[in-house]
């Protein structure tokens, strides 16, 4: 079994990987890094962060290696040994999707800085993970067998599970439980919070006991909510298979004024655990993460799930019908006062998520899938709820995806999902897909006339826009 120890320099920011492969059959071995990192389709450079990488078999003698390209180590003259790797990771960014270790705290994304041999990437492993003090507390949604004194030992079920399982270690670490039903949710906050933790647990309750009665059922076990407090301000969170990973507060504080936000980053990357970790688009499954994985449906995946994040909130109790219009004029505001008129449709800005979707870039030519996404869903949710007369909703369309690409024996293509949404709406819905995700052309008067089912309308004044009663 493929074996892998972490241990980590905090003064240096510096986290040690040393892998051993007992008994290697081919000629040479080709380590890579991960390219990207799933939840941001963007090419990374997680390569300019490792130092110091060595190849010798377990008896000491080094090994020839050379690098190929940004992110592969090739190793030679490997055949019928056991081989260790080792090298360093510059762990100092902070984000959702980062590494980082300090003093206080390590923080690890394992799709950054874990090297991988693609042709055994389905394959389960042992991790071990060295801790710097014993009462540190660790936080990850795979369960670690604990070693007497430092040492954790995880499990993998193959790479794809590692690298979807980011985990802290530190000290200063808040845990809470909550159950709904038999999945075991997990609250884990590193660093200092001013919120109510009781309020925080029941509300969390409330929106998981929502969404899982949209689906029916939960995908995973168990679920876990990390948290971690940065130094500087930051609202970042990314969806993991049975976790999410989030990055709020400002000046090392979460103060009680962020708490809605973080309910709203929390429904959001909860939704994710059955949108996008399970049911995917057919070019993400599985991830490829060599390269760039093209795909135009993230109107499904990000808008879809930003527009069911903030409903669940208003329909969980949570917040209220005031609070949640003013989510929802945000979301209107981001896209009708900045990208209406932008040249990209919907398709087009998925697919170019990966040449400049993370950047303001060039004016007027994308749509956000994340704003422009969630208002389609609306639309589209209000038109089926109108023609079914609230029997039927955008509900119907989520369990049937989940009930056909859920076991992820295949993705979903575009075609899949206006088929599945016109056999919920019960006729063609041509008109909407292509307006709506096809084309370039304003939604503003469509999205009106959709809005009057609610009593609402998109009031535009000079540069801005505003929610209205009728
Ligand atoms: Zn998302």
């Amino acid at each position: 079994m493929i074996q892998y120890f972490f241990s980590f320099l905090p003064e240096n920011n510096l986290v040690k990987i040393r892998i051993l492969i007992p008994k290697v059959i081919e000629k040479s071995l080709e380590f890579h890094l991960p390219m990207w990192r799933p939840g941001r389709y963007q090419l990374q450079n997680f390569a300019k962060n490792v130092l110091n990488f060595s190849a010798n078999t377990q008896n000491g003698e080094k090994l020839h290696w050379q690098k190929t390209k940004k992110n592969v180590w090739n190793v030679h003259e490997t055949q019928n040994k056991d081989i260790e790797i080792s090298y360093q990771y510059y762990a100092k960014d902070l984000n959702a999707g980062s590494s980082f270790v300090n003093k206080h705290i390590v923080y690890v994304n394992p799709v950054n800085l874990c090297m991988y041999l693609p042709k055994r990437i389905k394959e389960r492993f042992e991790v071990t993970i060295e801790r710097q003090h014993t009462d540190d507390q660790f936080s990850c949604g795979i369960q670690p067998l604990i070693e007497k004194g430092h040492n954790l030992r995880l499990f993998p079920k193959d790479f794809h599970h590692f690298f979807d399982s980011p985990f802290i270690l530190s000290k200063d670490i808040f845990h809470e439980t909550f159950s709904v039903g038999d999945v075991c949710f997990h609250i884990w906050i590193q660093g200092v919070f001013q919120i109510d933790q009781q309020k925080l647990i029941d509300d969390l309750s409330k929106i998981a006991e929502t969404q899982i009665q949209i689906f029916g059922e939960f995908p995973e076990e168990d679920y876990h909510f990390m948290l971690i407090v940065p130094e500087n301000t930051y609202y970042h969170g990314v969806e993991h298979r049975n976790s999410t990973l989030m990055v709020l507060g400002e000046n090392g504080v979460l103060p009680k004024s962020y708490y809605n936000d973080l309910l709203g980053l929390a429904s959001h990357e909860l939704f994710h655990a059955w949108n996008i970790a399970k049911i995917r688009p057919k070019e993400l499954l599985p991830y490829n993460y060599n390269q760039e994985n093209y795909f135009e449906t993230c109107f499904v995946a990000e808008g879809f799930t930003t527009y069911y994040g903030d409903k669940i909130l208003f329909e969980s109790g949570v917040i209220s019908y005031e609070e949640y219009l003013h989510e929802l004029e945000t979301t209107f505001r981001r896209h009708f006062e900045d990208a209406d008129n932008a040249s990209q449709s919907l398709l087009e800005s998925s697919f170019d998520l990966w040449v400049d979707g993370y950047e303001k870039g060039t004016p007027n030519k994308k749509v956000s899938v994340y704003s422009k996404g969630a208002i389609v869903a609306l639309v589209l949710d209000l038109k089926i709820r109108q023609k079914h007369k609230e029997k039927k909703s955008l509900d119907d369309v989520m369990r049937k995806l989940w009930k056909k690409f859920g076991d992820q024996k295949r993705g979903y293509k575009y075609q899949d999902i206006q088929n599945i949404c016109e056999k919920v709406f019960g006729e063609s819905l041509q008109e909407y897909f292509n307006l709506c995700i096809e084309s370039n052309l304003s939604i503003f008067d469509f999205t009106n006339q959709h809005l009057i089912y609610l009593g609402l309308k998109i009031v535009r004044e000079e540069n801005t826009c505003r929610i209205s009663p009728l």
